[in-house]
C-alpha cells in the first residue's frame, strides 16, 4: 500500500535553476528511452541500457546516473501501458491506433527519484539534481508523521518532484506500508453501491448518499461559466481559470467525505460497485441525450472509486466491481428483467408487485450479481446477503440457484446509476 504527503521546501532562486534545468534533462532522457524502446518494439530494461545509456549520457551530461535510470524505469511503464491501451484500440480501430501520441515529456515535467536519489533524515531532505545535491529542511505536519511512522511498517519509497502551475517547487513523498500488515475483514456485510446523478451513492442497505448540493454547485458554475465564455474579455478568462478550480476543490471534497463515511462503517467487508468502465464508450455513441451527456461529462464517478478505494484498503475492506448491466431494470425480489417497471426513482415490479427506491434496487442487484459470481467461481467466504429492512430478498437464497441475466448480448442500454426515462 502506497500513500503520499506533499510538501512545497523553501528554495533559492539558484536552487529552483537547478532543478528546472534538470527537469529538461530528465524530459530528454525519458524521450530517448521511449523512442528506443518503440522503435525496436522492446520493454527490456536491460535492452535499453545496454543500447541507449552511453548515449542519454552523451545528451544529458550533467544529469545524475541515478535519475537516467529513473527516466528509463518511467518510460519502460509508459511504453508497456502505450502498447496495452494500442492493442486494445488496433481491434476496434486500426487507424486511430496508427496515429496515436507516443508517450514524450515535456521539459516541465515531474521527475522520479527512487531511494538513490533523495533521503529523508529527520526533517532534513536530500536530494540531486544536475547541479549539485539540494539541502532543505522540510516541515512534515504532524497528523502525517504519526500516521505513517515507521513503527507501523512504513518506509519512504521515493518521491516527485516537480514545479506546479504557479511555479512552485513540489516534492511528493511515496510512502509505502507491505499489505500484510493490515488485517482483512472477512466477517463483515456485503454491501452493493449503485452509484448515480441523482444520488451520488445509495447503498443496499438504504442509505443514500444525495448529488442535491453537488447538482446546484454544478448547475451554478454551468452558469456562470457559460456567461463568462460569452463575455471572452481577458479577465473573464481569468475568472474562469479560478471557478475550475472552486469547482473541482468542492466535488473532491465531497467525494472524500462520502468515501470516508462508507469506508468507517463498521462490519462491512465488501463493497460491490458497478463497472462503469464502458461510460466513455457509450457517451461517444450518442446513446443519451444532451442534458444526460453533459451531466456525464463532469460527473465524478471515477474519483469516488478511487477515493473508495484506498480508504477501504485501509480498513481492510475489499472493493469490487461486476457487470452493470440491467441492475437498474431487473427486479432485485423476482429477478425480472422490465424497464417498464422503473418509474422515475421508484421501483414497482410489474410481476411481483414489490416496490422501493430504484436505486436502492439496483444496489441490491448489484450485490446479488457479486454474491452470484462468487459462489460460481466457488470463493468459499461469501456470506448470506443481509435482509435489508422491509425488503426481504429471495431470488437465489430461496431457490440455491439464482436467475443470472442472459450474458453475451450487446449493451443496448445505458448502464445503471443513470436515471432512466427522465
Ligand atoms: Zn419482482
Amino acid at each position: 500500500m502506497r500513500r503520499s504527503i506533499t510538501v512545497f521546501p523553501k528554495l533559492t532562486d539558484k536552487e529552483v535553476s537547478a532543478i528546472v534545468e534538470t527537469g529538461k534533462q530528465y524530459a530528454r532522457a525519458f524521450n530517448m528511452a521511449s523512442e528506443c524502446l518503440i522503435n525496436n518494439s522492446s520493454t527490456s530494461k536491460r535492452f535499453l541500457h545496454k543500447v541507449q545509456y552511453g548515449r542519454i549520457k552523451e545528451e544529458c551530461p550533467s544529469l545524475p546516473t541515478g535519475l537516467i535510470q529513473c527516466a528509463r524505469d518511467v518510460a519502460v511503464e509508459a511504453v508497456k501501458n502505450w502498447n496495452v491501451k494500442r492493442t486494445k484500440l488496433k481491434q476496434k480501430h486500426p487507424k486511430k491506433a496508427e496515429r496515436m501520441k507516443r508517450p514524450s515529456m515535456k521539459d516541465k515535467c515531474t521527475m522520479r527519484y527512487d531511494v538513490r536519489t533523495i533521503t529523508l533524515r529527520g526533517s532534513q531532505l536530500t536530494f540531486s539534481t544536475c547541479d549539485k545535491r539540494i539541502k532543505t529542511i522540510i516541515t512534515i505536519p504532524e497528523f502525517f508523521r504519526g500516521r505513517y511512522s515507521p513503527s507501523d511498517g512504513w518506509k519512504l519509497k521515493g518521491a516527485n518532484i516537480g514545479i506546479n502551475r504557479k511555479g512552485r517547487v513540489f516534492v511528493n513523498l511515496i510512502y509505502e506500508c507491505p499489505d500484510h500488515i493490515i488485517e482483512e475483514n472477512n466477517d463483515g456485510k456485503i454491501v452493493g453501491l449503485d452509484r448515480g446523478i441523482y444520488n451520488i451513492v445509495t447503498t443496499s442497505e438504504g442509505v443514500h448518499y444525495g448529488a442535491k448540493d453537488a447538482r446546484r454547485v454544478k448547475r451554478k458554475y454551468n452558469h456562470v461559466r457559460s456567461e463568462l465564455q460569452e463575455k471572452g474579455t481577458r479577465s473573464a478568462k481569468r475568472r474562469l481559470v479560478s471557478i475550475s478550480g472552486c469547482e473541482k476543490r468542492f466535488v473532491h471534497d465531497q467525494n472524500h467525505c462520502i468515501s470516508k463515511k462508507l469506508a468507517n462503517t463498521d462490519d462491512v467487508s465488501v463493497y460491490v460497485l458497478e463497472d462503469l468502465s464502458s461510460m466513455n464508450m457509450l457517451r461517444l455513441k450518442g446513446k443519451s441525450n444532451k442534458t444526460m451527456r453533459k451531466w456525464i461529462s463532469n460527473w465524478s464517478y471515477s474519483d469516488l472509486e478511487f477515493k473508495l478505494t484506498y480508504k477501504c484498503q485501509k480498513n481492510g475492506i475489499k472493493v469490487e466491481f461486476v457487470d452493470a448491466r440491467y441492475t437498474s431494470r431487473k427486479c432485485s425480489v423476482c429477478k425480472t428483467i422490465d424497464k417498464a417497471s422503473r418509474n422515475g426513482n421508484r421501483y414497482t415490479c410489474r410481476h411481483c408487485g414489490s416496490s422501493m427506491h430504484a436505486d436502492v434496487n439496483a444496489a441490491i442487484n448489484i450485490r446479488d450479481n457479486y454474491i452470484t459470481r462468487a459462489q460460481k467461481s466457488g470463493q468459499a467466504a461469501v456470506n448470506q446477503p443481509g435482509e435489508p429492512s422491509g425488503h426481504p430478498v429471495s431470488g437465489w437464497s430461496a431457490t440455491g440457484k439464482p436467475e443470472t441475466e442472459p450474458l453475451g448480448k450487446t449493451l443496448t442500454s445505458k448502464p445503471s446509476g443513470l436515471p432512466e426515462g427522465r
